[in-house]
Parts: C-alpha cells; sequence; structure tokens
C-alpha cells in the first residue's frame, strides 16, 4: 500500500506554492478562436445540434458531480474514524534495506507508467531527459562538458549524503524524548529507508496522481524517496524535505500504535511542515522557502491559540503529542475553552488550509485575545503569506 503525500512543486528558487494553488495571471485570459465562417444553412444547424448535444453531456457530468459531492459531504463525519480504522488494521510492510527500497521504486514506476498507458498518455521521456539536463547545465556550467555522466555521478553522491543524514535525523529528530518510549520503540529498529530518483520517476508519479511532488513518502511502508535534483541544490532545503517526510513516517507510526485517526490532510501537512521548518532551524540550516503556507499559518496560529490556555511550553508540547498520537482531545478542550465550544471540530472540518486559516482568524479576533505578537514567527514570515490583509480580513 503507497499512500502518496504531496510536497513542493518543482521549482527549488521560486516561492514555494501549495500543491493546487496555481496562480492565476492577469494575462492568462482565454482566447477564443472563431473559425472559418460557415457557408451553408445545414451546416449551421448541424453545429447548433452538436452543441447542444455537448451541453447535455455537460449537465449530466454536472449532476454526477453533485451526486459524489453529496455522498461525500455525508461521510465526512467518519472520515476521521475511517482513517483509525485503517491505522488500526493496516499492516505495515517495512523495506529495510537500499535494495527492498529501490525495488519499491522499480514497482511504484511501473505501476505509474502502466496507469498511464491506459489512459492513452504518450510518454514524455525526451522532455524529462531535456528537463534534466537543463538543469545539469545550470549548476554554473562546471558540468557542462559532462553533461550525460552527471545525472548518474550527482545521484551517486546524493545517495550517500542522504543515507548519513538519514543516520542523522534517525539519531537528532526521532529520539526518545521527542517520540516517548512507545513510538521510540517502534521505529528505532527500522528507521525509514531513503532513496533518491530521478525527475523522470516524479513526473510519472505527478502525471499519475495529477499533483507535483519532489519528495515522496510512501505510508505503511518505511520508504521516503525523494528527487535527485532536488537534493543536490541546496542543503537547507534537502534536510527540510527529508525531516518533512521522516515527520509523516513516525506520526503515521505514533496513530497507528495508538490505533487513532489522522487528523484532516492539511492540518497533518501544516503540523509536518511547521515541525520540520523548526527543526532544519534549529540544526543551523535557513530553507529557500515553506510549503504548505495557508496550512502552516492555520498551524502556527493554532498553537497560539492553546499556548494562550496551556503556556508557550506546554502547549507546544501539546500539538506535537496530538500529532504524534492522533489524539487531539487536549487541543480540542484548550480551543474550545479559550474560542467557544464546538470551535475545534468545526476548525477541522474545513476543506483546506486557507479555509481554515480564515475561519481561525475570524474565531480569534472575535475572542478579542492578543494576537499582536504572534506574527513574529520566522516560519510564518517566511510563507510569504500577506498576514496583515488575513487579520484585516478576519
Ligand atoms: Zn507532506
Amino acid at each position: 500500500m503507497a499512500h502518496k503525500k504531496k510536497e513542493r512543486g518543482p521549482g527549488n528558487n521560486e516561492p514555494k506554492q501549495t500543491p493546487g494553488e496555481e496562480q492565476a495571471t492577469a494575462e492568462s485570459e482565454p482566447e477564443f478562436s472563431q473559425g472559418p465562417p460557415r457557408e451553408e444553412t445545414g451546416e449551421l444547424e448541424g453545429a447548433v445540434n452538436e452543441a447542444e448535444g455537448e451541453l447535455d453531456n455537460l449537465e449530466a457530468e454536472a449532476k454526477k458531480l453533485d451526486w459524489i459531492d453529496r455522498v461525500i459531504d455525508a461521510m465526512s463525519p467518519y472520515k476521521m474514524e475511517l482513517s483509525g480504522f485503517w491505522n488500526r488494521n493496516a499492516s505495515w510492510t517495512t523495506y529495510n534495506n537500499e535494495e527492498e527500497a529501490e525495488r519499491h521504486s522499480r514497482e511504484i514506476r511501473k505501476r505509474n507508467e502502466e496507469e498511464l498507458a491506459q489512459e492513452g498518455e504518450g510518454e514524455t521521456a525526451t522532455e524529462s531527459q531535456e528537463a534534466r539536463f537543463e538543469w545539469a547545465r545550470n549548476i554554473g556550467g562546471f558540468f557542462e562538458k559532462y553533461i550525460i555522466p552527471v545525472t548518474p555521478i550527482i545521484n551517486a553522491i546524493e545517495r550517500r549524503r542522504n543515507r548519513r543524514f538519514n543516520e542523522d535525523i534517525t539519531e537528532d529528530l526521532m529520539t526518545r524524548e521527542r517520540l516517548g518510549d512507545e513510538l521510540y520503540e517502534a521505529v528505532a529498529d527500522a528507521p525509514p529507508v531513503l532513496t533518491t530518483e530521478s525527475e523522470e520517476f516524479f513526473e510519472l508519479g505527478d502525471r499519475v496522481s495529477g499533483s507535483t511532488a519532489c519528495g515522496r513518502y510512501y505510508c505503511y511502508t518505511n520508504h521516503i524517496t525523494i528527487e535527485s535534483s532536488e537534493g543536490g541544490k541546496n542543503e537547507a532545503d534537502r534536510r527540510e524535505i527529508i525531516a518533512h517526510e521522516q515527520r509523516h513516517y513516525y506520526s503515521h507510526k505514533g496513530r497507528s500504535v495508538n490505533g487513532n485517526a489522522s487528523p484532516p490532510d492539511w492540518l497533518d501537512e501544516g503540523i509536518t511542515e511547521l515541525g520540520a521548518q523548526r527543526y532544519v532551524r534549529e540544526e543551523g540550516f535557513q530553507p529557500s522557502g515553506v510549503s504548505y503556507q495557508t496550512e502552516v499559518a492555520a498551524t502556527a496560529y493554532l498553537e497560539d491559540v492553546v499556548q494562550s490556555e496551556m503556556g508557550e511550553v506546554a502547549g507546544a508540547e501539546a500539538l506535537e503529542r496530538a500529532y504524534l498520537t492522533g489524539d487531539f482531545s487536549n487541543i480540542e478542550k484548550a480551543v474550545d475553552k479559550v474560542l467557544g465550544k464546538g470551535t475545534f471540530a468545526e476548525f477541522v472540518e474545513k476543506e483546506n488550509g486557507a479555509e481554515a486559516l480564515e475561519f481561525l482568524a475570524s474565531k480569534i479576533k472575535e475572542s478579542g485575545l492578543d494576537y499582536s505578537g504572534w506574527n513574529d514567527d520566522v516560519v510564518l514570515q517566511d510563507t510569504w503569506l500577506d498576514l496583515g490583509e488575513i487579520w484585516k480580513n478576519a
């Protein structure tokens, strides 16, 4: 079972966008082509009939979508329970060495290729190779002469560096103190295996999943893979991506150990990214950006609310504990005490980070809490969100 988590978009030096939040540009107004003028009335009638038929089809499609939406809505109260059931009953397939993990990658790749072939989409190997060479060309021109052998060499170097960092992080991040005895015992025997894969591997995955990623974590296996070029660009970002994926790994494991549900995806990503960003900064690295911006902001303000009730250290610890065990009851209690009964339940029902952020900010404003210092958080500032605007509109 491979459950994919989407990560950053491909442009490493550009501000990172939350996947699915493509920026709309003013220039991208669609242009309508009129086509050649039709000379015969019969042809025109035919075209009208055709268009009407098309409209009927669209209407039928819309009805189907509406029906699906209603089913999803009806199911949403059970979503957390379902994921708890899954966590309790899923079997873990663990990949304990690089060879097994690489075999896993080959299986994933093959499956993605088969899936795309079924959809009748063409291969884009050439495009992907070009993109890879383009990347190689861009690294200061240094490797220009050696463009062909560069990628495998870098892959080999990255593999070694990643393996070493994977060991580091196991010692620094996955400690008994951070994880608690039970979870520590569960993960210490088999820390995740980390592999790097080509850009092409990720492109295939992106096309199948419809999201861009440069790191993937396979839930219920302890396999993390990151894109090799991403690993070669910036030490801080490389560490941040790996830390992010590691956090997914042990939080899933923690919920499984405790038999609890996962929080909604946006909150899961928010806590995962916020924690990874802080960890990497504690280690003295400055990532070039923050992924999942609105999710991170909603999480940071959630933590502020909890801290206003529990105190700074205890509040941060309580949120991390909830993340690791899936038990958010203490968080719910604190939030509801500060912002009113039912607030937390309403918060986690939000569809995405942006909606959750808007909701939470308005609740905070309404409560009269003093949030004036909250925007000083460096990770929050590095999201490049217009924080002032968020509070102004709340
Ligand atoms: Zn993630």
